[in-house]
């Protein structure tokens, strides 16, 4: 898998969440109405239940109103008091056939309405999450009236938003709409984390880690994306207590599986940011004891929830993901792609964090963040990649084990054959020498004494015994090519121009042209009849390659390449296959009818007493290369 291929992908999904999240929050237009209202001014008298008790069914005349407005909203509970009426003065709303009022958003556990005296509205929550919308049906009423609003809370109690009067369905549609974006962008991570997760049984224990880890850490930011927003609160109260209790969990989670993810990406020894991981990890672990313990035991442990889950979480949260931006950069700049990507991500991630937070303290209606919610998208989308990197270069690395291991055998197979023959060739070599020459002296001796008609069929029998035994002399140089010990400096440009004075012939017979390059001044160590043995069987190789051939053409050129002296023999001949040229130096093995399938053995053997290197490279009806390097010998001048 390459990049290219998870681009689309990315990218497509990438405007999907875009799209999404722009997307305005607006209702049907069909239905016309007199425009909405929008009240941006309340007041608010503080109480406190204990104290005051009468003052939970009624606010007092006498107390004074306070004065709050969208730019000054004042939901925080002062010292002593435990809630807030709140009086919001509503206009006429005759106008609708269903009325209705929307506040975007307000803070308190347990909230109570009534319009000019009637109970309207009642909600309470058991658990510890104060944020809400309050969604009201009014009724239609030609003159304005008054509503009070009574929140019992912890910590805040009050508007955060206008409050919108207009027709009761065109408000819940865009309550609802509202709330869509985060609903789709937290069930597909959800959804994508899951499947990871699942799949993540199929995986070997290496590439299990990170893919569990970010399989947890998406599970765990899409949980957020979709626990933070107000609206499933609203609307389940009854399971509200188990969304905020996945919300702690996953600020639990989150950024420790991110912390150890990251740890997989990250190269070097990084001795710190796995000690640190270690100990944030056990706090982690030991706030999910008191999270639970929290909701087991209830109130009486807040202070201890509220303490481990939030207050100490916030510094150590702020030392992780300096580590991680830190380290990331770092190793960005060192070069490493996969802390490139992550970098990007976690700066996208930053960035739009940021714009929220501008959005927040610049634009006077406070609007919900949401930005950051893209921001862990694309930040999911750098950790998938990264992880997909991984995968693919796991791939390739074992393609490349796979390639080395065949051709590791096939060297194996041919060195034991080699083995195998030099021993027999050995043996044979010295029970026919003997022999061979103790038949030359008696033929010699015969002929010193036998007229002259039979002299010359003596001469030719012991030049034949001669041919015979040089050919002896060879194979047993092959066998025991070390028992040749007269090693000297070859200047290349010397030897393979003697080698083509010997080839010319054989390569004029069959119609092709020979010819050299080669560079003065290279000199390797080696045996000169080897030598020129190796190369004679090469050109030999290339010239019956040619045969059909009209323009017939063997280059050899020689040349310095990084230190080492190269020999290229190249012709245009009939080439090979990777099948064939895989087999090349294998004892017998010859396409010829008259090969013998030795050469290249000899010569492959030869190449590497002189610690040379050969490499072919052929290409069927092209023609074949055949490289040989060897480690040069710097003569001083
Ligand atoms: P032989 O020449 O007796 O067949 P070699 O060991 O010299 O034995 O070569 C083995 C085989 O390698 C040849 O039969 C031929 O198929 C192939 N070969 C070697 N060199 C070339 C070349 N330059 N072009 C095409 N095939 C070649
Ligand atoms: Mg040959």
């Amino acid at each position: 898998m390459s990049l290219s291929c998870i681009k689309t992908p990315v990218l497509l999904l990438c405007a999907i969440v875009i799209l999404l999240a722009a997307c305005p929050a607006t209702g049907s237009a069909e239905d016309i109405q007199p425009p909405e209202t929008v009240i941006q001014e309340w007041e608010i008298q503080w109480f406190n239940e204990q104290m005051q008790p009468e003052r939970l069914t009624s606010p007092s005349i006498t107390e004074p109103w306070l004065e709050a407005n969208t730019h000054a909203p004042a939901n925080q509970i002062p010292k002593g008091y435990t809630g807030a009426w709140i009086h919001i003065a509503v206009p006429p709303t005759a106008g609708w056939p269903l009325p209705g009022l929307l506040i975007g958003r307000l803070y308190g556990a347990d909230i109570t309405v009534y319009n000019d005296g009637n109970l309207l509205y009642r909600s309470t929550r058991e658990f510890s999450f104060e944020r809400g919308t309050l969604l009201l049906e009014l009724q239609p009423k030609s003159t304005a009236s008054d509503l009070y609003i009574r929140i019992n809370s912890m910590e805040r109690a009050g508007l955060n938003s206008s409050v919108r009067i207009g027709g009761y369905e065109h408000l819940s549609h865009s309550r609802v709409a509202q709330a869509i974006p985060n609903l789709v962008l937290g069930c597909s991570i959800a959804f994508m984390a899951l499947i990871m997760l699942l799949i993540s049984g199929y995986l070997n224990v290496r590439q299990r880690k990170p893919w569990v880890l970010l399989g947890l850490f998406a599970l765990s930011a899409s949980f957020l994306i979709l626990t933070n927003y107000t609206l499933p609160y609203v609307y389940s109260t009854a399971y509200g207590r188990l969304l905020l209790f996945l919300y702690d969990l996953s600020m639990l989670t989150v950024f420790p599986a991110f912390h150890m993810y990251a740890a997989t990406i990250f190269e070097g020894k990084l001795t710190f940011y796995r000690t640190f991981g270690r100990w944030f990890t056990a706090y982690c672990l030991f706030g999910l004891l008191v999270l639970v313990a929290y909701n087991l035991a209830g109130d009486p442990l807040f202070v201890y929830y509220k303490l481990f889950t939030l207050t100490l979480l916030l510094p150590l949260l702020l030392i992780h993901l300096g580590l991680v931006f830190s380290h990331s950069v770092i190793q960005s700049v060192r070069g490493h792609k996969n802390s490139i990507i992550l970098a990007s991500g976690f700066l996208a991630f930053t960035v739009m964090f940021a714009a929220d937070l501008y959005r927040f303290y610049t634009d006077e209606s406070q609007p919900m963040p949401f930005l950051w919610q893209i921001g862990v998208v694309l930040l999911v989308i750098s950790l998938v990649i990264v992880l997909a990197r991984r995968i693919s270069a796991d791939h390739k690395q074992l393609v490349t084990y796979s390639q080395e291991l065949e051709q590791f055998n096939r060297q194996l197979q041919r060195t034991e054959k080699l083995k195998f023959i030099s021993e027999i060739a050995a043996s044979i070599v010295h029970e026919v020498r003997n022999p061979l020459q103790v038949t030359r002296g008696f033929l010699q001796f015969i002929s010193g004494k036998s007229d002259e008609a039979s002299k010359s069929h003596f001469s030719i029998a012991i030049e034949e015994l001669d041919r015979a035994s040089v050919i002896i002399t060879d194979f047993l140089t092959f066998a025991k090519p070390e028992l040749d010990s007269s090693i000297a400096e070859l200047d290349i440009q010397q030897e393979m121009a003697a080698i083509k004075t010997i080839m010319n012939p054989l390569a004029v017979m069959n119609g092709t042209v020979l010819q050299l390059h080669a560079a003065d001044k290279l000199y390797v160590l080696g045996n000169t009849s080897k030598f020129k043995q190796a190369f004679m069987n090469m050109i030999k190789n290339s010239i019956e390659a040619i045969h059909t051939k009209e323009d017939g053409m063997v280059t050899i050129s020689a040349y310095e390449e990084n230190g080492m002296a190269v020999i290229r023999i190249r012709d245009n001949g009939e080439g090979m296959s990777k099948e064939q040229i895989a087999r090349l130096g294998e004892p017998y093995y010859s396409t010829k009818a008259a090969g013998t399938g030795l050469g290249l053995m000899v010569t492959f053997r030869i190449i590497e007493m002189m610690k040379g290197t050969l490499e072919f490279r052929s290409e069927q009806g092209q023609g074949t290369e055949a490289l040989v390097r060897y480690p040069l010998v710097h003569k001083p001048t």
